[in-house]
């Protein structure tokens, strides 16, 4: 039995866990280390008790509660060799891969997959098999073929919603910003979100969530509302997407 718990999700910090038996994956660890360590503390966890901590890129809001995090914990870093080198802190005998690699962590299969974003080594996550599968994706300006096909995968899948284009265009964020975002190196807007789900809702995904959506440039009810309507265009049920997570708020946890 796999569980899956987003912890907070967003432009200003990213975490989340995946259990399975013996096995406690965080994934990402932005934020701080108290913020993260209540989160665990609702689960009956601590920081001592986390196997492994799996990171995406090393962008601010996904390893900001690393330098503290890993002084009270020995779980084992996962992340690109990239990745690597660019974290603010680091500890032990990491598991080092390139992205598109698979391997296992206790008994957890993991598939990666190179995501485009404006941060070198990015990837994203599949864990777990069969009903199991949860697909992480997030922070890439695009679907790629290799994205897709992990994600297709997945019976459970988080993926970034990030932006209402319109909210971002005439939205507070400097020009370069704005481009940056928008970029094919950037983040996937709502629409873009919309355009992938009923694709892979016809591959067979079952349940999904909406995470790293931004604070200034998103509301949750666009964010669902635009990425419900294109699964009810294609006919398929809306209850398949369960929600959006959202910053700074523990999300019910996903029995997989
Ligand atoms: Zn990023
Ligand atoms: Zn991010």
């Amino acid at each position: 039995m796999a569980s899956f718990t987003s912890f907070t999700s967003g432009s200003k910090g990213n975490s989340a866990i995946y259990i399975k038996d013996n096995t406690r994956i965080l994934i990402d660890a932005g934020t701080n280390t108290k913020y993260i360590s209540g989160c665990l503390r609702e689960l009956g966890l601590r920081p001592a008790d986390l196997t492994h901590i799996v990171l995406t890129h090393a962008h601010s809001d996904h390893v900001s509660a690393l330098p503290v995090l890993l002084k009270h914990t020995d779980a084992q870093l996962v992340c690109t060799e990239t990745t690597w080198d660019l974290l603010p802190a680091k500890k032990g005998d990491p598991l080092l891969f390139e992205a598109g690699d698979r391997f296992a962590l206790g008994d957890v299969a993991v598939r990666t997959a190179e995501t485009p974003h404006d941060c070198l080594g990015s990837c994203c996550y599949g864990f777990g098999e069969g009903k199991e599968n949860l697909a992480y994706c997030t922070d890439m300006g695009t679907v790629t073929a290799e994205v897709f096909e992990l994600m297709r995968r997945s019976k459970t899948l988080f993926i970034e919603s990030n932006h209402d284009v319109d909210m971002l265009k005439e939205g507070p964020y400097p020009y370069f910003l704005k481009q940056r975002v928008l970029s094919n190196k950037g983040h996937l807007s709502n629409r873009d979100c919309a355009q992938i789900i009923p694709r892979l809702v016809l591959e067979g995904v079952e349940r999904i969530m909406l995470g790293h959506l931004s604070e200034t440039n998103n509301l949750p009810h666009i964010a669902m509302r635009e990425n419900s309507n294109a699964l009810l265009m294609f006919g398929l049920p809306q209850e398949t997407l369960i929600g959006a997570a959202a910053a700074k708020e523990m999300q019910a946890t996903i029995q997989l």
